[in-house]
């Protein structure tokens, strides 16, 4: 039986063909004033990536996201589980960061520091280039080379060990450099769970840099699908200025050389042809090195990661043809409809604020941070007993953080002297960073309570006379 597929009438992703199997992008690289500036962006990006893990503040890593022991260390300050405000702030405030800067700058964040990109374009792809040369016109490789093999095996062999190098730097923020030295010291049966971590991230790298490439960005990515919510009219994007290049036309190349010349030629039919063409020459060039295998020309597009290769493309075809630069360029898309590109407007104004109350709220609850944090939990089941003596028991758990790098022995007093605190552990101390829960009877004669109820204070004290409150809520008997 013949079965016919379809094909559609069009390209749905630069990165599918018209029958639905894998577009293979080569993007053609575009030297120029971009691509230099973005090398040195990613360099140094990729040099802090790699450093961070051995950086220090205060003797504390510079950033350490202890998942086990639930403790994030950000730039010297420790983030504990009692912190998770502090966090939630400090994620919104991230988030609220991220939408300023797009509603500013467009994609930025994709084309020059997105580690997708910087790794991609500055780590795999020019490893690629080395060992399979660089892309001719409409991304074929120039010529065929010899040993495609043995070129194939060296740069999946680099890739795998770049790969693995790439997946202990990410373990090292998660578990520090420190562990991270001793475990690599070690057979991986003696850590077999770090192990396994460091080969998933290996293989996960290897599928995405070898494999699924761009796609990442145009079908993968969450950030990429916001575009059209983050974006405004005023955005910075990367776009054609179709105003001057169209109508494009194909060997136009020579006319902007000869163009005094022409304007005095004899064929005033010719002369007006090429006098009302416009700059774009169709060379195809801000196709061949897109990354993402789009047509700026066609016009924004979700696909364009705004990584400048197409301006440095069409710059280079321009100043050969011997016409102005930035046919293509950083631009808006108020500006290109013939507007007047606006700094302020409601969204740039919004942000800010909220970004301001977003960062007094975290410093609010930074500084307003004990030295160590106290939380009452009431026991389940029977919510007191009666003693002897007339006296009201409440036994509730005490959970305290130290929030220090030493250790505190600490003493527990109520604010009213009817109450009695017994503690049943005989150990009322605390490591650095240690969270533990303690078991604390209060006693009180039943004559305290009204309507049932005693709210006591706590004043819990360290060695070095620090000090935390607490309240402690106290149920007894309702006719008391
Ligand atoms: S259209 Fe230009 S800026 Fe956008 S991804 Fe392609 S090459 Fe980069
Ligand atoms: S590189 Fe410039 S001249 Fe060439 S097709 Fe693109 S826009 Fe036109």
């Amino acid at each position: 039986m013949n079965s016919t597929i379809l094909e559609a009438e069009e390209h749905v992703l630069s990165t599918l063909e018209k029958d639905g199997s894998r577009r293979w992008l080569r993007p053609k690289l575009s030297p120029g004033h971009w691509l230099t500036l973005r090398r040195v962006v990613a360099y140094l990006l990729i040099a802090v990536f790699t450093l961070i893990p051995f950086l220090k503040i205060d003797g504390k890593p510079a950033i350490l996201l202890d998942i086990v022991r639930r403790k994030f260390t950000l730039f010297g300050y420790t983030f504990l589980p009692t912190d998770s405000l502090l966090l939630a702030v400090f994620a919104v405030g991230s988030l609220i960061s991220i939408f300023l800067l797009t509603a500013f700058f467009g994609r930025v964040w994709c084309g020059w520091a997105c580690p997708q990109t910087v790794y991609m374009e500055f780590v795999f792809r020019p490893i690629e280039r080395l060992f399979d040369g660089t892309m001719g016109r409409g991304g074929q490789p120039k010529s065929g080379r010899s040993n495609a093999a043995l070129r194939w095996g060296f740069r999946y062999a680099i890739y795998a060990v770049i790969s693995f190098y790439l997946a202990n730097t990410f373990l090292a923020y998660f578990v520090g450099v420190e562990t991270l030295w001793q475990w690599v010291q070690q057979s991986p049966l003696t850590h077999p769970t770090p192990f396994l971590v460091v080969a998933f991230v290996t293989v996960a790298m290897m599928f995405d840099f070898c494999f699924f490439r761009e796609q990442l960005c145009i079908i993968a990515c969450p950030y990429g699908r916001f575009q059209s919510v983050l974006l405004d009219r005023n955005s910075l994007i990367v776009a054609y200025n179709k105003n001057r290049g169209e109508p494009r036309g194909k060997g136009t190349k020579s006319r902007s050389v000869s163009l005094p010349v022409l304007t005095d030629s004899a064929d005033p039919s010719l002369n007006a042809d090429l006098q009302s063409q416009g700059d774009c020459v169709d060379c195809g060039l801000c196709v061949t090195t897109c990354p993402t295998g789009i047509d700026i020309r066609k016009g924004l597009q979700m696909e364009c990661i705004n990584c400048t290769q197409c301006i440095d493309a069409c710059n280079t075809v321009m100043s050969k043809v011997g016409r102005p630069p930035n046919l293509i360029r950083y631009s808006s898309q108020a500006a290109d409809t013939g507007g007047r590109w606006s700094l302020l407007r409601p969204r740039v104004v919004i942000y800010p604020i909220i970004l301001t109350l977003l960062a007094s709220t975290f410093f609010y609850l930074l500084l307003s941070k004990n030295h160590f944090d106290a939380v009452i939990i009431r026991e389940r089941g029977n919510p007191y007993t009666r003693m002897e003596n007339d006296l009201i028991r409440n036994v509730v758990r005490l959970k305290l953080t130290n929030r220090q790098d030493y250790p505190m022995a600490l003493t527990i007093s109520p604010q009213n002297t009817s109450v009695t605190l017994r503690l049943a552990e005989p150990d009322f101390r605390l490591e650095p960073g240690e969270s533990r829960i303690f078991h604390l009877q209060a006693d009180v004669p039943d004559d305290a309570f009204q309507k049932g109820r005693l709210e006591v204070g706590i004043t819990i004290e360290n060695d070095r006379q620090q000090q935390t409150r607490v309240r402690l809520p106290m149920s007894g008997p309702l006719g008391s």
